[in-house]
């Protein structure tokens, strides 16, 4: 098969030839090739020193040159990754110590799954594939490269990957590696939150099936490490999946306690403050009558529309009440202290004291609530006057 590979990456391998150097396209870009999938960012592995591939291309940047990475700009800006072969010297389940001066066959051995251990020449149109990642490709298994145990307890995220690529792709996972992830499990209490915040992520964006995603989390032990209470969303399917993907509110949807959840992954203040509105917000309104759907509002805050959108995936059709609020929103009508047509500033001309304010404000909002044609600055002042 033919891969076609960007003409920047194509000058890329042809300078390193050059130089006297092997240089390969690699992983990721490949399999999604063989998948019929636009090649993405192609990475390259060569034989040369990361020292040596900066001396041999003009714009380069250091992208992980520990680990043998390094960027190689080319003349519209575009970074291409440079890799150095490298083999495992030590891996303790969380980091890896690489060397280099390995070949293209030790490079691949160390790689994940065997959908990701290919490697294509692009000059010669030649393939190397020494664990049948093609063969495992177009039957859609993803299976580990070399004895699964020891893949996993070199680094427990490939459990993670595993599923990610599982889900993304549809493939089943080959019931030796599927034995190995389910007993090695327990070892991704050892990886960093980051790094398992990340796969959470980036495998809620990238699963055709979110249910499936969930229940390889759950089935191969992973969530009861990091996601404990990881719910069972098969029934919510295809709404789920259909839905534009938004990782926090999916983390809402598929966890009992996802503030605690994503402040265990030590996601951002504003995900983790997202998540608790939803939480605190009340997930329905009294009824669908408009003004109880303006005091919902005024209740449920900015958590609003995340409630709307998690009814719509729960149950796959609009809340009965969102007309109400589409109609609150078109007429303008005021939900919150900040609707309403005066300012504190008024109210303190009036002589109020600082502390009662806020109170009053409260006493006017719920006046609008019930009515909102009170909202007006004459009005208020004199409701106002009336409450304070
Ligand atoms: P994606 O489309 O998600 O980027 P990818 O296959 O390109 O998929 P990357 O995380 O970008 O995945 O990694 C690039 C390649 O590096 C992989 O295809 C795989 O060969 C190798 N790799 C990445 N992470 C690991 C790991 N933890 N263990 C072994 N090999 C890995
Ligand atoms: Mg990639």
């Amino acid at each position: 098969m033919r891969v076609t590979v960007p003409e920047p990456v194509l000058d890329i391998v042809r300078r390193l030839e050059a130089a006297g150097h092997e240089a390969w396209c690699v992983g990721g870009a490949l399999r999604d090739a063989a998948l019929g999938a636009p090649a993405s960012d192609v990475d390259v592995a060569t034989s040369a020193t990361p020292e040596q591939v900066r001396k041999l291309f003009r714009r380069t940047v250091a992208v992980g040159e520990r680990f043998g990475t390094v960027g190689v700009l080319d003349r519209a800006g575009t970074l291409h990754e440079v890799t150095t072969f490298r083999h495992d010297v030590s891996t303790d389940g969380r980091h890896a110590v690489v060397a280099f001066g390995a070949s293209l066959e030790e490079d691949l051995a160390r790689r994940d799954f065997t959908i990701n251990a290919l490697a294509y020449h692009p000059l010669r149109d030649e393939w190397r594939d020494p664990f049948g990642g093609a063969r495992d490709i177009h039957a859609r298994i993803v299976r580990a490269v070399g004895r699964a145990e020891e893949r996993f307890r070199e680094d427990y995220l490939r459990i993670l990957r595993a599923i990610r690529f599982a889900a993304r792709f549809g493939f089943e996972i080959e019931p030796v590696t599927w034995e190995a992830m389910r007993a090695h499990a327990p070892g991704l209490a050892q990886i960093s939150a980051e790094r398992v915040k990340d796969e959470w992520f980036k495998g809620l964006g990238s699963a055709q099936a979110v249910s499936r995603f969930a229940s390889l989390w759950r089935e191969s032990g992973a969530a009861a490490v990091w996601l404990p209470g990881l719910r069972d969303v098969a029934s919510h399917e295809p709404a789920v999946s259909a839905a534009p993907r938004d990782p926090v509110l999916l983390s809402a949807l598929l966890l009992p306690d996802a503030p605690e959840a994503l402040r265990r992954l030590r996601a951002s203040n504003a995900e983790i403050a997202r998540v608790e509105r939803i939480r605190t917000a009340p997930s329905e309104p009294s009824s669908a009558a408009p003004e109880a759907v303006r005091r919902w509002l005024a209740a449920a805050g900015e958590a609003a529309d995340d409630r709307l959108r998690l009814y719509r995936l729960g149950s796959g059709r609009d809340a009965p009440w969102a007309d109400a609020v589409r109609v609150a929103r078109e007429q303008h009508q005021p939900v919150a202290r900040r609707d309403l047509a005066l300012r504190g500033d008024d109210l303190l001309s009036l002589g109020l004291r600082g502390p009662d304010v806020g109170r009053v404000l409260d006493a006017l909002l719920e006046r609008v609530l019930e009515d909102p044609s009170l909202n007006d600055r004459e009005r208020l002042i004199a409701l106002a006057r009336e409450v304070r």
